[in-house]
């Protein structure tokens, strides 16, 4: 369990953090159902709880754990010299090398509508670093593939040219590094460092808007290697036209290439993604519940496989065998409580108490008054919040035709500009799971 524990850490922190604070806690075991871990000093452990506390909890409540508690333990051992002991490790001057996560390959990525001209991109620019597209530029939503993509590329080229020097890093880590070198007078090291790659990895470029001094020294590095023919790979959650605050001549930069986004996966893929992912963890999961599961998320992966972790989990601590009824209910309170991204059937409940109507009424064939207009502020908000597509939304409201649907959220879209009641209730349901998409 603690190996599940690190891998929903590692992909919440830099990959500075997680090495420095969570490459030496070791778990000890279980006592009296809180996770026992050891931690080399109290330094570290003090460090961890406060900063870390929060994020282990949620991923022991997302594993199902009985308990989000844990304790940390004080072992020391062969861990004494280590940089952990000093508090300056918090801001490493020289940054360890960002890795490339052995999990996001090419092998790995499931490629369907929504991805698969960022994929042929990425693949493109894998094939022949710095000829194909330079540079590349992929947009799109939060945990839709970007980052794993993007690792993927590095992988590949790595195993084509053995040789290649490969630099991944997000947008955050250049930026504190910028200004650990500014602040340490090692900007020499600092270029030689960025400058000196034959492909840069710059991830979330969204996040420099608005930072100056950072967006200075890219040009700088984005020009050096581009001259150069090296491969440049940016991703970012909009495109480049849409990034605020960011200076013209990096715009103007970013646009020189190809630019593609990636888009929601549909059902089929979000399956299939499923499916592998269980099959990665020896685990057989029948149409149904991969079915089940791919329906309530529909469009972030992350939370789709979070499901999905948590979901075997469940299993496997209750031995019981996963229907759609177990994955229903093991995964209900998961939606309800760790701020995942909400669900139809959440969003239909909610609806149907606040016009004093049921569920079923909504997905029924009825055409009275009272569950018209319900039922279509139910499809829009389900449309605007869970980014299911239309059939997929029709097949939930028993079977409708997606036209229906279709039809349902225009017409709220349009009653929404003269309807102020109407425009209030639908705010009020948006702003209650605010972040949640
Ligand atoms: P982003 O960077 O766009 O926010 P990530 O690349 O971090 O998203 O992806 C989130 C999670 O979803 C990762 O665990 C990743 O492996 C997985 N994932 C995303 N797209 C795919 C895909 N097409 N096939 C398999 N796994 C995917
Ligand atoms: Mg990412």
């Amino acid at each position: 369990i603690w190996e599940n524990v690190l891998d929903y850490v590692r992909e919440n922190v830099t990959s500075v953090e997680f090495d420095t604070w969570f490459a030496r806690v070791k778990p000890l075991g279980l006592t009296g159902g809180a996770l026992e871990l050891g931690v080399p000093t109290s330094f570290a452990g003090d460090w961890i709880q406060k900063h870390y506390g929060h994020l282990i909890q949620e991923a022991l409540l997302r594993l199902g754990a009985q308990s989000p508690e844990f304790r940390l333990k004080v072992v020391p051992g062969e861990v004494v010299q280590d940089a952990i002991l000093q508090e300056d490790a918090r801001v490493p001057a020289a940054a360890p090398r960002t890795r490339l996560n052995p999990k996001y390959t090419f092998e790995s990525f499931v490629v369907g509508p929504g991805n698969s001209m960022a994929h042929a991109a990425a693949m493109a620019v894998a094939e022949a670093p710095g000829k194909a597209y330079n540079p590349l530029f992929i947009y799109g939503g939060v945990g839709l593939g970007k980052t794993h993509l993007m690792h993927a590329v590095g992988h590949y080229a790595r195993q084509r040219f053995p040789e290649i020097r490969v630099e991944y890093v997000s947008t955050e880590t250049f930026t504190n590094d910028l200004i650990s070198a500014i602040r340490s007078d090692r900007m020499n090291q600092f270029r030689e460092r960025y400058r000196s790659v034959d492909m840069l990895l710059v991830d979330d470029v969204q996040f420099i808007a608005g930072k100056e001094r950072t967006q200075e020294e890219f040009f700088h590095t984005f020009n050096t290697l581009y001259e150069d023919g090296k491969q440049i790979l940016l991703t970012s959650d909009r495109p480049p036209r849409e990034i605020l605050t960011l200076e013209s001549r990096l715009r103007s930069r970013f646009e020189w290439g190809l630019i593609t986004d990636i888009q929601p996966p549909d059902l089929e893929t979000r399956i299939a993604i499923l499916k592998m992912n269980a099959e990665r963890r020896g685990v057989q999961l029948s149409e149904e519940v991969l079915e089940y599961v791919a329906r309530q998320v529909a469009s972030n992966i992350r939370e789709l496989e979070g499901a999905l972790m948590r979901l075997i989990a469940y299993a496997s601590l209750s031995g019981v065998t996963i229907t759609p009824k177990v994955a229903q209910s093991a995964l209900a309170d998961l939606f309800h409580t760790a701020g995942e991204a909400v669900t139809m059937d959440e969003i239909l409940a909610a609806v149907a108490e606040h016009y004093g109507v049921t569920p079923a009424d909504l997905k029924s064939k009825g055409r009275s008054k009272e569950v018209v207009r319900p039922r279509q502020v139910a499809m829009y908000l389900i449309r605007q919040l869970t980014g299911a597509s239309l059939p997929e939304i029709g097949q939930f409201f028993g079977g409708r035709d997606h036209t229906t649907v279709l039809y349902a959220t225009q017409k709220i879209g349009k009653l929404l500009a003269e309807d102020a009641e109407l425009r209030r209730t639908v705010e009020g349901f948006e702003s209650r799971w605010a972040g949640r998409g």
